[in-house]
């Protein structure tokens, strides 16, 4: 084991970011890479800020502010998502950014990492408003994407519909029609199968990969799991979870979340959520409400939060009962948190593996778009579990090669990917 002293040139207030850059620091210390190049691999390549007008239903005028980071490019054209929310702010976009480097390295997609987002309420706003600000922002970005310079992709308060607007902005300024400039498109104009539903599938094949490492030898009835978050990506998790058998027993969003220590019927919640007007979990009769500090320490073996970053904490990881935590959304653990699971024997399944299942079919679309050649679901679930398997058995042995937790060995692997490339690139000039 190689100590190498990182120097921190790059400090911020910011708990995601902070987050981001301590998980790096932590890994890089295991690599055998001059200090230089660990330096270079954790600032952002280039970073773009745009304030831009949108024209209201009402007829006012309203400015919004959004980012789109490229945070490395060695491995390929930078992928990564586009973010609508309130708490959007440029640190966590770089976070964010970086996140999406190591996921890429990690499940080895020809993928630099990026992120976007708008700093907005996607629910205060309606579908003319949303198309409008979506359009704007992408010619606001435009010199910075394309099919081959960063993909954007949907993430939190963004969808397929999204995506379509993008798309359509981008070819509207070529000329031409570019469906490979982003990733998660609707179907009919060049999506792939299974998109929707690859990041909670992703999800439940790495808990199904953990479950059999540490030695839950239980039937899936008789496995209870928790799920923090029920838009796509925990909504897609806790249904696979529920195909397969596997005790759902909580669920939440937003505005608050359900408990039955006998089990949830997700199907009928999905079914809830698709009907309301918000597209969420409130007003759903028949199981206890719980709130989403109660539902992160309810008596449980698998705790799946897919919500928000920072939700494990120094404060409430003494308290959590789950055996296993998966993390399906990005940054949900802050590092104090971390520390206390190492100590606490709690395994957790990191983010960039975890849910890499989304930009690994990203991937699967950008290259059936550029060969204009289409797989049916069952190739791209069975490439994606190929992948999602053979990422994780590398990690675990990661793992045990240097005695490091999951996530550590997680960044180790990926982060050693990008720098090996860099140094065969060479620095220019
Ligand atoms: N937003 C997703 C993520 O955080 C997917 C990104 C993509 O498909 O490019 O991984």
């Amino acid at each position: 084991m190689v100590a190498h002293v990182v120097p921190s040139v790059h400090t911020t207030a910011d708990p995601t970011y902070q987050t981001a850059l301590r998980q790096y620091d932590r890994a890089v210390a295991y690599l055998d890479i001059p200090d230089g190049l660990a330096e270079f691999m954790k600032w952002p390549r280039r970073e773009l800020t745009v304030n831009f007008p949108v024209r209201l239903d009402d007829g006012q005028i309203q400015i919004f502010t959004g980012f789109r980071v490229h945070h490395n490019t060695v491995l390929g054209p930078s992928k990564g998502g586009v973010r609508y929310s309130t708490h959007v702010n440029l640190d966590e976009i770089r976070a964010l950014a970086m996140w999406m480097t190591w996921k890429c390295a990690l499940v080895n997609l020809p993928y630099g990492g990026a992120k976007g987002g708008v700093i907005v309420d996607p629910k205060a706003h309606s579908m003319s408003e949303l198309a409008n600000l979506t359009r704007r922002f992408t010619s606001e970005i435009i010199l910075l994407i394309g099919p081959n310079i960063d993909i954007p992709a949907p993430d939190m308060g963004t969808n397929a519909q999204t995506m379509a607007w993008m798309m359509d902005t981008y070819s509207m300024t070529m000329g031409y029609s570019v469906p490979a400039v982003v990733t998660g498109k609707p179907l009919n104009i060049g999506g792939s199968m299974g998109r929707e539903e690859a990041t909670g599938r992703g999800v439940i094949v790495c808990m199904l990969e953990a479950l059999r490492q540490y030695g839950f030898n239980r039937s899936p009835k008789d496995i209870s799991v928790v799920v923090q978050g029920f838009g796509n990506v925990g909504m897609n998790a806790a249904k696979r979870a529920y195909e397969l058998g596997f005790k759902v027993v909580a669920v939440s969003d937003v505005s608050g979340g359900y408990y039955n220590p006998r089990g949830l019927n997700i199907r009928e919640l999905v079914d809830y959520v698709n009907r309301h007007p918000k597209k969420q979990l409130d007003g759903f009769r028949g199981p206890d409400r719980v709130t989403n500090a109660e539902l992160l320490e309810l008596p449980c073996d698998v705790l799946i939060p897919a919500a928000l970053e920072g939700q494990l904490t120094a404060e409430n990881a003494p308290r959590v009962r789950a055996k296993l935590i998966v993390e399906g959304a990005n940054g949900p653990t802050l590092p104090e948190a971390d520390d206390i699971f190492i100590e606490r024997g709690i395994p957790v399944i990191p983010d960039i593996l975890a849910n890499a299942g989304g930009v690994t079919v990203s991937y699967f679309e950008w290259v059936q778009g550029l060969q204009e050649f289409f797989w049916d679901e069952d190739e791209v679930y069975r490439r994606l579990e190929r992948i999602l398997v053979r990422a994780y058995d590398e990690v675990v042995h990661t793992m045990e090669a240097n005695n490091v937790d999951m996530r550590t060995a997680a960044q180790i692997t990926a982060i050693n990917r990008v720098a090996q490339a860099t140094l065969t690139r060479g620095f220019y000039p």
